[in-house]
């Protein structure tokens, strides 16, 4: 291209520097760039730039400046210009991405809209600013006495300002009905306007008090000293997992090290699993950091696009000291990082389901690493990856055993539906045992609250006996199968492995084996109809669409205006009702039996999280857990508040058969609207996958997802499983570059998927 070469070579002042630039957009293009000597001051490495790319100029991010040798000889072309006169993505989160699409099979143009969200660079949501007219000089009597009378309109404004000032106020310029009148003033030097940048802020119409940090019980002392060590010398030191049981005082932990953090001069981000999840544990943040309220920056998904702009451009400007957030927030660009805090960190929503497949807790740790900074995991059930961390001393352990409100653990009983089924007449399933029935009207009587809870995922379910609680499982891999209604069977899906599904149960031969569960409005109706006179919420995707409503309902029930809620996973977490004394646990099979090695953990974790809603006040608590298989390690050791015989007995299983944290998984998904094709898609996949990899990787078969269908869209899948993930991606990505496949079907790569469907 011809004109491209006048381009590049048209003198003058050519510096002897380039930039490594990635082109936005498709394909992940890289290209060198001179960097004129007029930009020199203004080109970093992470800085957005103009760059041409054949007739059309391209926004990128630098990814690289260096020196161009003496006998570079190519013709390289120029950067147009820089958007800022600051790198918009730092040098340590740059490599984090390059890390994260190297790790997880993506390509370095997708990690870059996370470390930088479009919003941030789009002109739309521009700084919003203010004009404030302040007095330039002091004005006196005299003066104001002579121009009251030859520019009366003048006068006025000077007055109101002179209020403003007695009052330390700030006028806004559009309090003033004449312009031309300010205008005046200003070129008299009398005034002057100044701009202010306004923060959206969607916590501005909330009053924070700032709370005092409470003095430490002799466990959060030895947590918190064990954490500020690793601040001090992060080279030195392993992340912490903090394994606190609920109520233990964690927050107040960190909450304490983030302080001291702060006070060092040091920068702190704050991972939560779930805005919606934890409104609670962010305002507890909030609260305690209130004197500089104007320094922490909130990011999450349900931030409006001018309040998550704003939050962003504090944190580009390095005026942010706290940053709190959901997953994305591992990528904030904050700069002299003391101390990253994974809040809940077994949480599976710190995994992203979509084009970016990553896990912001291991994200996390590994920005630890190339900062250096202290990092701390805390959870009452560390996932099992976690605690396998620590027990092979890659991890430092802090355990708090003790609730630091002096509030006792809650009673924990099992009811055995297998029984209740026997007591009633009908065939369905039972919704409410007697024994609860019994515990909840206790606490209508007494004026206590209730909390009941059911696991429901929208998938084709396992199929359980309801006589005696058997639920089929894979004979290869011990994980339930589930039920795909178009096959007519029953699949593994971690091997493929098909059946068809029994008629009677293969123990006890009873016909009564069928599709177990019930969702959450069956639940609700029942609890209506056997408690008419109770305050009932329900709350679950469907009921909570609205962004406040969840808010809002849990104000109304710590404000005692419920006596009851019933919900999915939303009402698990962080929450703190010191009213409730009851949790009832509807149906704990419905997570016991997911077609997925971790059901179990799953289950546990749920069970004593749920639980650690109970008796957090004076009150004593109680939990009632509704189940078909009683005997099940997950609610025997839940009970005994036993997390770590749990983890023993699990990881035996885990060891056996070689799942996480024993190795890792990487799943493969085909989706399409075409059903043939998508699923040929992914047989011609597996196939030259087969052809390709080593007898190390365990490969299954390709299985229908247990979501077979989403959006329209077919699904299909492939589990691998090895020692190492790089084993698997190299393979994986080889064979994807080197195989057409029809191209209306997507393939994802899930490296380490949290959930297998
Ligand atoms: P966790 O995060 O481990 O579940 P929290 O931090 O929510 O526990 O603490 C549970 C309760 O104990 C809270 O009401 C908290 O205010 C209280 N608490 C925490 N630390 C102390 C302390 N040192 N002294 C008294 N109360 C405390
Ligand atoms: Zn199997």
């Amino acid at each position: 291209m011809d004109d491209e070469l006048s381009l590049s070579l048209s003198p003058p002042a050519v510096s002897r520097l380039a930039a490594l630039v990635l082109l936005d957009g498709g394909g992940d293009l890289q290209f060198d760039y001179i960097i004129p000597a007029e930009l020199a001051d203004t080109v970093f490495v992470g800085s957005r730039v103009e760059v041409p790319l054949r007739h059309q100029p391209k926004p990128g991010t630098v990814l690289e400046i260096y020196e161009l040798s003496p006998d570079d000889q190519r013709s390289l072309r120029r950067v147009i210009r820089t958007f800022g006169d600051r790198p918009q993505i730092t040098r340590a989160v740059l490599k984090l991405g390059q890390w994260v699409s190297d790790y997880y099979c993506v390509p370095l143009h997708t990690v870059r809209r996370y470390m930088l969200p479009e919003s941030i660079h789009s002109d739309k949501h521009r700084d919003k600013v203010r004009r404030i007219a302040r007095l330039a000089r002091p004005v006196t009597e005299e003066e104001l006495e002579k121009m009251r009378k030859r520019a009366p309109r003048q006068a006025e404004i000077v007055e109101v300002l002179q209020q403003a000032v007695e009052k330390d106020e700030a006028v806004e310029t559009s309090a003033f009905p004449s312009a031309p009148s300010l205008k005046a003033l200003v070129r008299l030097g009398i005034a002057r306007i100044d701009e202010e940048q306004i923060v959206r802020d969607a916590y501005a119409d909330e009053d924070f008090i700032p709370t005092t940090p409470l003095s430490l019980n002799a466990e959060q002392q030895e947590a918190l000293d064990v954490i500020l060590r690793a601040v001090e010398a992060p080279r030195e030191q392993k992340p912490v997992l903090l394994y606190g049981v609920t109520g233990s005082g964690k927050t107040e932990v960190y909450l304490q090290a983030a302080q001291k953090v702060i006070d060092s001069g040091r920068n702190v981000i704050i991972l939560v699993p779930g805005i919606s999840l934890t409104p609670q544990t962010v305002d507890r943040f909030r609260s305690r950091f209130a004197t500089i309220q104007q320094e922490v920056a909130v990011l999450h998904s349900q931030l409006t696009q001018g309040e998550r702009y704003d939050g962003w451009q504090m944190i580009l400007r390095q005026k942010a000291r706290v940053v709190i957030g959901t997953r994305n927030a591992v990528f904030a660009p904050l700069e002299n990082l003391g101390l990253i805090i994974v809040d809940e960190e077994h949480e599976s929503s710190y995994k992203q389901e979509n084009e970016l497949r990553y896990h912001a807790r291991d994200v996390a740790v590994v920005r630890a690493m190339m900062e250096p900074c202290a990092i701390v995991l805390g959870s009452a059930t560390p996932a099992l990856e976690s605690w396998y961390n620590a027990s092979r001393g890659k991890y430092t352990m802090v355990s708090m055993t003790e609730r630091a409100d002096g509030a006792k653990l809650p009673i924990v009983r099992v009811v055995d539906m297998r029984l209740e089924r026997k007591r009633s007449s009908k065939g369905e399933p039972s919704v409410l045992s007697e024994q609860l029935r019994i515990a909840i009207s206790k606490r209508l009587d007494r004026g206590e609250q209730s909390i009941l809870f059911l696991n429901r995922r929208g998938f084709a379910g396992s199929i359980q006996c309801q006589v005696c609680g058997h639920s089929v499982k894979c004979n290869h891999c011990s994980v339930s199968m589930t039920s795909h209604k178009e096959l007519g069977r029953l699949v593994c899906h971690i091997c493929g492995f098909q059946r068809i599904p029994p008629k009677v149960c293969p123990e006890c031969n009873d016909p009564g084996i069928l599709f177990a569960g019930f969702g959450t409005q069956r639940a609700e109706e029942v609890l209506r109809r056997v408690f008419p006179k109770a305050r009932i919420a329900r709350v679950d995707t469907d009921t909570m669409k609205e962004k406040s409503a969840l808010r809002d309902t849990f104000n109304a029930f710590l404000a005692r205006k419920l006596d009851i809620i019933i919900g999915t996973q939303m009402i698990a977490r962080g929450l703190h009702f010191p009213g409730v004394t009851l949790v009832g646990i509807l149906n704990a099979d419905l997570s016991l039996n997911l077609p997925d090695f971790r059901a179990s953990e799953r289950t546990f974790s749920l069970l004593t999280q749920v639980a650690g809603r109970a008796g957090r006040g004076e009150l004593f608590g109680e939990v009632v857990i509704q189940t078909f298989s009683p005997h099940a390690p997950a609610i025997q050791f839940s009970r005994h508040h036993d997390y770590e015989g749990f983890c023993e007995q699990e990881f035996e299983f885990r060891r056996q058969c070689g799942y996480p944290p024993f190795g890792h998984a990487v799943l493969i998904t085909a989706r399409g609207e075409h059903q043939r094709r998508t699923e040929f898609s992914l047989e011609t996949l597996h196939k030259r996958l087969l052809e390709n990899i080593p007898h190390e990787i365990l490969m299954g078969d390709p299985i229908p997802s247990p979501l077979e269908k989403s959006h329209n869209q077919f699904r299909y899948q492939v589990l691998l499983r090895a020692r190492l993930t790089k084993t698997m991606t190299e393979h994986i990505r080889k064979v994807l570059a080197a195989t057409k496949l029809s191209h209306d079907v997507m393939i994802t790569v899930d490296v380490d998927p949290v959930s297998l469907s």
